[in-house]
């Protein structure tokens, strides 16, 4: 195979429609492909990282007889490190040569005579809201390790989250939590070849922390990073289990800051199908606790409470908005509680502790219902047969079994991950951004936080 046709860095992005590599200058060749040392001998890692698959069939990797075209305080010939190969074809055309390289790389084996398949590790950083997580992924599915330190205790006695309290917490715990993610999965920072973060959506002032932390992290160590939409990454979290969803399916994204439906065709493809028009699901969750006096976060205190009430003890509103419609609306059952518990708070009778857990769950059975209703519907508009669900409040123990006894009855089939990969977690932004950085996207250096974030 002949050289490419040789041109800057950036005239090969702009060709690609890919963000320029933060490791290159404006005036670099743009590399044929990023080789990364993996010690001396000959044996090499061929980075999935190049902007396009480059098929690597007769190439001789032998040190020493390559040309190189890069910076000289690039670490190369020893130890771990990256090389920007250019024309390497142009000479170096052998019959053997022995290539390592990572597992989703795409090559063709013809003559190839000895090929190892090096797997990919991302770390992936998550600091959209409340909770610092960091995880380190193999080939963007195994977990060799997910951290998440909750701030449950620190935003408790304002019964939610206190944006400023979470920022502070957040710089105060993402160094000891990434260095625990790496020491869990059991390896140095320097066997790390990409990183992933969230970029929004979600509370600016956290996801500065996270995205700041990540860039220093791929600046220093020259991998690349991506950043990850948080909502793509919920609903990329059943991809962590052993039985995966296949593409396409309706996703149900909910939790204490979104409730959507969305057609998903593949990684990066979407279609919001529909949205809550005014409070999420979660959120609905927290604010009837709040009002009941329960405590923070709502949601599994009242999964909880509801096993021992009665669903049917008060019929609470379940909006509709219209047969064609997969929206939600959450704040007309919010509202009916906070009418039944003022009316109901007069002595002599006053809210018991038995009228509570009537009162939770039948408020819960209200926003299951609709939220099983309208997922389904929307799968059945769709002509699809796969249904995925997760965000906090996927966590639920009725919304669960309610999904599945639906799938069951429709004849499809419900993914929902497990309830640790259902809240916030970095796990679920790995597997984002291992699909991402696979393909060749980077994220310039520049990358802003957004509290707004649309999918792509
Ligand atoms: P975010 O909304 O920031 O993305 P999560 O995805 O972690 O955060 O979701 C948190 C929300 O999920 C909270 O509103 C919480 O009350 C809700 N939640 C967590 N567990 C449950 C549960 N078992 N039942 C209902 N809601 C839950
Ligand atoms: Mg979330």
């Amino acid at each position: 195979m002949g050289p490419r046709v040789q041109e800057t860095h950036q005239q090969g992005a702009l060709r690609k429609g890919l963000p320029p590599s933060p490791e290159l200058g404006d005036n670099d060749l743009d590399p044929l492909c990023i080789i990364k040392t993996i010690g001396t001998g000959g044996i090499l890692s061929l980075s999935p990282f190049s902007a396009f698959p480059l098929p690597i069939l007769g190439v001789s990797l032998r040190p020493g007889n390559w040309r190189r075209n890069e910076p000289s305080d690039r670490p190369c010939e020893s130890g771990p490190g990256r090389l920007c190969l250019h024309n390497l074809f142009e000479n170096d055309i052998r019959k053997s040569w022995l290539v390592r390289c990572h597992q989703d790389f795409k090559f063709k084996r013809k003559n190839a005579k000895n090929i190892d398949l090096a797997p990919m590790r991302i770390l992936a950083i998550e600091t959209s809201c409340d909770d610092t997580g960091a995880a380190v992924l193999l080939n963007g599915r195994k977990i060799l390790s997910n951290v998440v330190s909750s701030q449950v205790s620190v935003h408790q006695k304002y019964g939610g989250v206190v944006p400023e309290l979470a920022s502070r917490k957040h710089i105060e715990m993402i160094v000891p939590i990434v260095n625990e993610a790496l020491e869990r999965a059991r390896v140095t920072f320097k066997q790390i070849d990409g990183i992933a973060v969230t970029q929004g959506p979600g509370l600016v002032g956290s996801l500065l922390i996270g995205l700041s932390f990540a860039k220093s992290l791929a600046f220093a160590a020259r991998v690349p990073f991506v950043g990850v939409n948080h909502i793509e990454a919920h609903l990329s979290a059943a991809f962590l289990e052993e039985k995966p969803p296949k593409f396409p399916f309706i996703g149900l994204v909910v939790s204490g800051g979104h409730t959507s439906v969305f057609r998903v065709d593949g990684f990066g493809t979407f279609k919001r199908v529909g949205q809550t028009r005014d409070d999420a699901a979660g959120e609905a969750f927290d604010k009837v606790a709040k009002l009941l006096g329960l405590g923070y976060p709502g949601g599994p205190i009242i999964d909880e409470l509801s096993m021992e009430g009665n669903p049917k003890a008060i019929r609470f509103p379940r909006a509709s908005l219209g047969k064609d419609s997969f929206d939600f609306s959450f704040s007309g059952v919010k509202t009916a509680v906070v009418h039944f518990v003022r009316a109901h708070s007069e002595p002599p009778g006053g809210i018991t502790e038995e009228m509570i857990r009537d009162i939770v769950s039948s408020f819960q059975e209200a926003v299951v219902d609709v939220l099983v209703k309208k997922t389904f519907r929307a799968a059945q508009h769709e002509g699809l047969k796969r249904v995925v669900i997760s965000g906090g409040v996927a966590a639920n123990r009725l919304l669960r079994q309610r999904m599945g006894e639906e799938a069951l009855r429709q004849r499809m089939r419900v993914y929902i991950p497990s309830p640790i990969f259902c809240t916030d977690n970095a796990a679920m932004v790995g597997v984002v951004g291992y699909e991402y950085l696979k393909k060749g996207v980077r994220s310039p250096l520049s990358l802003n936080a957004f509290s707004n974030l649309p999918l792509r």
